[in-house]
């Protein structure tokens, strides 16, 4: 990769782990484009942060279920910024309900911002990387994406959509000296998480071995080393940062 391409586009970068990815991407010398939907103040924060690591940054609100957003806030990045070199898909939601009861709209909204998002967002931006012949892509995905889980039928599909999506992926442009990896986290401390009732934390906790719920830092630190040339040979794999929930 060139020593220009230190510019990095990450989806979903002003909460939760998105936030945490861009910060660490920030303080290993890389620009950041972010997106985020409505958090403005949040955004704004973010920006703030990644500034005082001496590199720049750009808050862009943009909904990542929609292509051409997408794809206007990409082509800005490359304006103001230059070539970017990684691309972290975070932006997600969940809207959970047990498959009898979902409506269409529970399904379209999770399907639309998690796995049409990942589309968005890849498509320019790996278009841009294959002119170059360099680049790396990390998508989230979720343990829900590789195991299932019980009222989370639109969530595990769209996570499990991003798995097959990142290992064709992997394959159509590893020849282009790009890869593409997915991490699958387990339950990480952040608003998406915080959502669930004591009980249901108090529950989940005793299935996980480390007795803990992830840190958003550590998925960061997990895409900063893929990010990086020291993951040069990884391509095409899912990197699950659990706790040993799923063991
Ligand atoms: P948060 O809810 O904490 O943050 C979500 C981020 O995505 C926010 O910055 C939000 O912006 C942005 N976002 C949401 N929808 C859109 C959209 N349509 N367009 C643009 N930006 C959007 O989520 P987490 O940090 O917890 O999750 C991040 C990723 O990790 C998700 O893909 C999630 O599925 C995955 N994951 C999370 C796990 C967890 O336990 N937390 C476990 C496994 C996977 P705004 O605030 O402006 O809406």
């Amino acid at each position: 990769m060139s020593e220009h391409a230190r510019v990095a586009l990450v989806s979903g970068g002003s909460r939760g782990i998105g936030r945490a990815v861009a910060l660490r991407l920030a303080a290993d010398g890389w620009d950041v484009s972010f997106c985020y939907r409505s958090d403005a103040e949040a955004a704004t924060e973010v920006e703030k942060l990644v500034c005082e690591q001496g590199v720049r940054a750009l808050p862009a609100k943009v909904d990542v279920a929609n292509a051409g957003e997408v794809a206007d806030w990409v082509r800005r990045t490359e304006e103001e910024f230059g070539e970017i070199g990684v691309v972290v898909t975070s932006a997600g939601i969940t809207r959970d309900q047990p498959l009898a009861l979902m409506s269409d709209d529970q399904w379209q909204d999770v399907v639309h911002t998690n796995l049409d998002g990942v589309f968005h967002v890849c498509r320019p931006a790996v278009f841009a990387m294959m002119k170059r012949k360099a680049g790396c892509v990390v998508n989230l995905s979720s343990v829900s994406g590789v195991y299932g889980n019980p009222t989370q039928t639109n969530y595990s599909a769209s996570k499990a959509g991003i798995i097959g999506f990142t290992r064709a992926l992997a394959k159509e442009v590893g020849r282009y000296g790009i890869r593409a990896n997915a991490v699958a986290p387990g339950i990480i401390d952040t608003e998406m998480t915080q959502a669930m009732t004591e009980a249901a934390r108090a529950k989940m906790l005793k299935s996980i071995p480390l007795r803990r719920f992830g840190a958003a830092g550590e998925v960061a630190d997990l895409v900063s080393f893929l990010a990086s040339d020291r993951a040069a040979y990884i391509t095409g794999s899912v990197l699950q940062i659990d706790g040993g929930i799923t063991v």
